[in-house]
């Protein structure tokens, strides 16, 4: 695929990037100041190194350094010094946050045979930091509740709430049951919790081979995909209520935090859960009776795929040590001149599961080369416009821990001063992949355009636009090949970004390459210098692409004379958002009537087995029509805000309008937050932006509008009509200030 790409573009477009010339406007600068900025971003873009990446991975994988390790620390100091060695001002925050660790695990088959799980992930000769047992963190689930329980085993998919509605359909009840779910098509915690909703007692997680095992490809150490006893571990805290420490939502874990106890913590799962390796888990499997299970649920092993329940008997025990750990996230700042009450933020976490070569280090080692860069032009006597802070997270794995506690505490000073944050994670061989705000869709592109990637030499952004043809639907090909900018996908939540975007109303952008970086290893002792150095980005140039893309983004951003947001992308977006709800709504109806149809007809089956009783499924409200004319209104107001805006905005920036310009810079902070409202989304006050929220029955996956979207598909139809009139009056807040921004550009007061 990758040599088809790349000799695709090479020969059939015979396009290479050059520099941009100085009379190509660049988004953001006046005319005067664009050569300057050109000169000073070819400058950067030569600085970031992958030799120094690949030793800094080195460094940082090679030992285990989850929250709490003493390698965490050690780093988190390693990190501090580079900065300072770099010419950053730069400190370590510290904050104490509830992050439990496993005291004992057992997973074992009593019934009808026995098998005991190993649990273990197996040390490999080939792979000098496998073996590393004495500082690994065991395979668990971080924030599973603590429990011995033994029942029926019950396979449920995904274990996602459609997959229940499925049983419910063949009479298979999950109550006082122990369910083995597959990891992929939600994100991890969200399958305790829907377990435990409807029901069952403990819950099992495993790595299916057909989707990141040898169905993909040769396992490790031969190839890239998970081997037999790779363990996927992870958080289950039900972060779509909040992330960060289960004991302070809303305020900085900082020492003398007020905090909940951990009873009265409630993102920690009701049920006990643990991952297992498919090694473990096809014993499990193969004593399950009952149905077959359907087509779609089944997986690559050598098996029959049953439901259960039973006879297949499980006893499950987890027990934590409890105890506060302490995170130290490593800020480090350089002073704006003009206007250093502006801040940009940048970030990539620094504690990983085990080894974490990929997630995290592979992003915080292009992360470090942008400071180390930064830092050498500031040397040499470039200085920002904009104060820049750039942040080694800490405690991202358990549950965003680091910048979540770090965001809170500062908050009114985000809230104030914070133009944007742009953030990384992993990073791999492959395309440019974007999401972020809406309003930074335009700024991104015209970034993209202006690095090159690796493998072809065409830019990132022809690059990514060509994946996009070759691998898109039919809609996503014609937008591709059609639309100005490629567009960039909204955030849900799974990194740092989320208390920028959805706690603090702060512009944010995910930056990562990747796409032709298969494996099997997230989370487990296999992600580490062995395996990034033979199966990844072997060469580091990637890293570098990374460090360009996000160097040059942060750049911009800090000495742009006009902030480079634009909002003729987001009034489009938030068009295709309701455009989509309304379809949705229409959908929903039609399920609703279909399913009331059937149940009239009597097609549901009810449980054979009287002990075990499913309530037969009821007939459910016919969905009302919902009014969007609020939302339509609002849009059209934003629609018309944002065209006078970008006319305003074109003018300004070619006459060169330094007053104007300063005063609508200091509004433009504002932008993003205007999106939010103070109460927050129904039942979780936390997440307060009105268009982007991690789904409360998907977890990572964004919903868009989430407000009127889950009160829909929960079949909350009064609900969505109020959420409607919110997000109508937020969307009317954009359009008025926006609207104000362009009066002023175009010389108004
Ligand atoms: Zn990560």
């Amino acid at each position: 695929m990758r040599t088809l790409l790349s000799s695709l573009l090479i020969s059939a477009t015979g396009f290479v990037l050059a520099p941009s010339p100085a009379d190509v406007p660049l988004r953001g600068f006046f005319p005067q100041s664009v050569q300057a900025e050109r000169d000073l971003e070819a400058r950067f873009k030569t600085m970031p190194e992958p030799d120094r990446m690949r030793e800094s991975m080195r460094r940082l994988s090679a030992r285990p350094h989850h929250v709490g390790s003493a390698y965490d620390k050690d780093n988190a100091g390693w990190i501090l010094n580079q900065f300072k060695s770099y010419g950053w001002d730069a400190h370590i925050e510290n904050f104490d946050v509830l992050f439990p660790t496993p005291v004992e695990r057992v997973v074992e088959l009593v019934a009808p045979t026995t098998f005991k799980a190993s649990l273990q992930e197996t040390a490999l000769p080939e792979d000098p930091t496998s073996s590393q047992q004495s500082e690994q963190l065991p395979s668990y689930n971080a924030y599973s509740i603590d429990g011995d329980v033994t029942g029926p085993l019950v396979f449920v998919n995904y274990g996602v709430p459609a997959d229940y509605e499925e049983l419910e359909q063949r009479g298979i009840s999950v109550k006082g049951a122990i369910v083995i779910a597959k990891y992929g098509g939600s994100w991890r915690g969200i399958k305790p919790k829907v377990a435990a909703e409807h029901g069952a007692i403990g819950c099992l997680i495993y790595s299916d081979p057909r989707d990141d095992g040898y169905a993909g490809g040769d396992v490790f150490p031969k190839g890239p995909m998970r081997p037999a006893q790779g363990v996927q571990r992870g958080s289950v805290a039900d972060m779509p209520v909040y992330p960060g420490d289960p004991l302070t939502p809303g305020v900085g874990a900082t020492k003398d935090a007020k905090r909940l106890t951990v009873a009265q913590a409630a993102t920690i799962t009701k049920i006990p859960v643990l991952p297992i390796s498919y090694g473990d888990a096809q014993p499990l499997l193969t004593a399950l009776g009952g149905p077959i299970a359907p087509a779609a649920w089944r997986g690559g092993l050598p098996i029959t795929y049953r439901l259960g329940a039973g006879p297949a008997k499980v006893h499950l025990r987890v027990k934590s040590d409890w105890s506060l750990k302490t995170l130290y996230d490593v800020i480090a700042r350089l002073p704006g001149t003009t206007e250093p009450d502006q801040w940009i933020v940048r970030g990539n976490h620094h504690d990983a599961w085990v080894n974490g070569a990929e997630d995290p280090i592979s992003g915080l080692v292009a992360e470090l080369e942008e400071a180390r860069a930064l830092g050498a032009l500031y040397k040499q006597g470039w200085r920002p416009k904009r104060t820049i802070i750039y942040a080694a997270w800490d405690g991202e794995e358990p549950g965003l821990l680091g910048s979540t506690e770090w965001a809170e505490t500062h908050a009114d000073e985000l809230k104030a001063h914070a133009v944007a944050y742009v953030n990384s994670d992993g990073n791999g061989r492959g395309f440019l992949d974007v999401s972020g705000s809406h309003s930074l869709e335009k700024f991104i592109n015209g970034v993209a355009m202006d690095v090159e990637d690796p493998e072809s030499g065409v830019s990132a952004w022809k690059r990514a636009q060509a994946a996009k043809i070759l691998t898109g639907s039919t809609d996503v090909r014609r937008e591709a090949r059609d639309r100005e900018d490629l567009r960039i996908g909204a955030l849900g939540s799974g990194s740092d970004y989320s208390s920028f975007i959805d706690h603090l109303g702060v512009a944010s952008l995910n930056l990562g390459y990747g796409g032709e970086d298969e494996g099997g290893i997230y989370h487990s002792i296999y992600d580490d210098f062995y395996w990034y150095t033979h199966f990844s980005d072997t060469s580091f140039v990637y890293g570098r692409a990374l460090a360009q893309t996000a160097g040059v983004a942060v750049l911009r951003l800090a000495n742009a004379d006009l902030l480079p947001f634009a909002f003729t992308n987001l009034a489009e977006t938030i068009q295709t958002y309701v455009k989509d709800l309304q379809s949705l709504r229409d959908r929903r109806a039609e399920q609703i009537t279909e399913r009331n149809r059937q149940i009239e007809d009597g097609l549901f089956k009810v449980a054979s087995d009287p002990r075990d009783p499913v309530t037969a499924p009821q007939r459910q409200q016919v969905a009302p029509q919902l009014n969007f004319a609020p939302l339509l209104n609002a849009l059209d107001s934003l629609n018309h805000s944002a065209s006078r805006y970008d006319k305003a905005y074109t003018r300004a920036v070619s006459e060169g309008r330094t007053a104007a310009a300063k005063s609508v810079n200091e509004r433009l902070v504002q932008a993003e937050r205007a999106l939010t409202s103070t109460e927050g989304l129904k039942n979780r006050p936390w997440y307060v932006h009105m268009l982007y929220a991690p789904g409360f029955y998907t977890g990572y996956g964004v919903k868009t509008i989430p407000g009127v979207r889950e009160a829909i598909e929960q079949g909350e139809w009064q609900d969505a009509d109020r959420e409607i009139a919110r997000v109508a009056a937020a969307v009317e807040r954009e359009a008025s200030l926006i609207g104000g921004l362009a009066t002023t550009l175009a010389g108004g007061s």
